[in-house]
């Protein structure tokens, strides 16, 4: 094989795809990575795309787009989650696959990384269409998914109730029950306890580890967070149960803003009538741009991709940024965060408690043993404590960002198995 790099594809504005692809020639670079193994992992190794029939409630048919791709599976079965968003685009899914090999690596979990993804708008579909929706995209995608294949998990806007109804339409083709093609279940059907919470969780525990490196007091320190789905709403819990100060949140309708402190259980109440954190009484109102150049010190984006930008990068006060959302963080800005001292947790570890719970959770299924609560957070904290002085150990060794320190890591593993295994036939 031969190296086919053509860097004139790169050019602003990036899409997501090509500032995944981006980075990986950038570490690939540092670290000096054989060229084939580079070419290798610069492509997915396989892509499905399927038309979804669904009936409506109109009584009608519409045709939803979907996509499931597997990038690399040296390390084990792919593993990633289910995006339902209007936005979604197979680029897109193809960087998330991408960014789940690297992130599965890093945390050392043995999984390979993939992504899924449908074109549609959840939040004005009905229950019964989501569901039409989920079950026969489910059996679309059935062809390359499996518990020793490739194993689906939630992302944005899908949930455990989603999840088992994947479960539940996998079991029906084969005839018996197989949680374990599926992470992200309810309790009841084979979910892992903590995993609802794993990705804040996880998040929480690399926030720590950074504060102590950067000798920050946790104690009263202000956290921005934009995203209250699953990510932040549990990240703005579990944070402000550790110590932190909440003193900004936002969602897709808007943000609020109390430099004293957001009272969290109210917010999370106030979410759950109103669908919204925009309107919340207990702050001023504040908008998603304004939100992450909020004077803080922790700034935790929990939502979208490419949304720290060289335009506001430079504005913005926090010391640290934790990625519980993926891609959150175009590479130009990096460069800008990293020369104002600002500490980046990348995406692959930040947001990768939720993964690394799934792997509990595929675990427990397959070996029907289920474990307490306090041994899924003990592991997690664990495991997350390691990626990240194995992260920082990196970028100290090659002088390098976070970001690169990580990719380092996380690419080296993915590398050296796919080498290891060598080229079929
Ligand atoms: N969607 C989550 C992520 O981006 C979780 C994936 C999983 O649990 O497989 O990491």
């Amino acid at each position: 094989m031969s190296s086919t790099l053509d860097r004139s594809a790169v050019q602003a504005p990036l899409n997501v795809w090509q500032m995944a692809q981006q980075q990986l020639d950038d570490i690939a670079e540092i670290i000096g990575l054989d060229s084939s193994i580079h070419s290798y992992l610069r492509e997915p190794k396989r892509v499905l795309i399927v038309s979804v029939p669904v009936r409506m409630d109109s009584g009608t048919h519409r045709v939803f787009e979907g996509y499931r791709v597997q990038h690399n599976m040296a390390r084990g079965p792919a593993k990633g989650g289910i995006r339902f968003h209007p936005d979604v685009t197979l680029d897109e899914v193809k960087a998330l696959a991408m960014w789940m090999s690297w992130k599965c690596a890093l945390v050392n979990i043995p999984f390979g990384g993939a992504k899924g993804g449908v074109v549609c708008d959840p939040k004005n579909m009905s229950l019964q269409e989501l569901e039409n929706l989920t079950r026969r995209f489910t059996s679309e995608i059935s062809i390359i998914i499996g518990p020793e294949k490739d194993i689906p998990a939630p992302d944005v806007y899908t949930t455990p109730q989603i999840m088992a109804w994947i479960m539940d339409t996998f079991s029906m083709q084969k005839g018996y029950s197989i949680p374990g093609v599926v992470t992200g279940k309810p309790i009841a059907i084979g979910g892992s306890l903590g995993r609802d919470k794993a990705t804040a969780r996880g998040c929480l525990y690399v926030v720590n580890e950074a504060m102590k490196e950067l000798r920050l007091t946790v104690d009263g320190a202000r956290v921005a967070i934009q995203g209250f789905g699953n990510a932040g709403l549990h990240a703005a819990e579990l944070m402000s149960a550790a110590g932190y100060r909440i003193v900004a949140v936002s969602d897709s309708r808007g943000g609020v803003a109390n430099p004293k402190g957001l009272d969290v259980a109210k917010l999370i109440a106030f979410k759950g009538e109103t669908g919204t954190v925009a309107g919340f009484s207990g702050g001023e109102k504040i908008s998603n741009k304004e939100l992450l150049e909020y004077e803080c010190d922790v700034l935790v984006p929990a939502a979208l991709e490419k949304v720290i930008t060289a335009d506001n990068a430079p504005r913005i006060k926090a010391k640290i940024v934790a990625e519980a959302a993926n891609g959150p963080t175009l590479p130009e800005a990096d460069e800008i965060l990293h020369e104002r001292g600002i500490m980046v947790l990348p995406d692959i570890l930040a947001n990768a408690g939720g993964v690394t719970v799934s792997y509990f959770e595929w675990v427990q299924d397959l070996q029907e043993l289920f474990w307490e609560e306090q041994m899924v957070n003990d592991r997690l904290r664990r495991i997350m404590e390691r990626a990240f002085r194995d992260t920082l150990e990196q970028a100290r060794r090659l002088k390098v960002n976070m970001r690169r320190g990580a990719y380092a890591v996380a690419v080296g593993r993915v590398a050296e198995a796919t080498s290891l295994r060598g080229v079929y036939p």
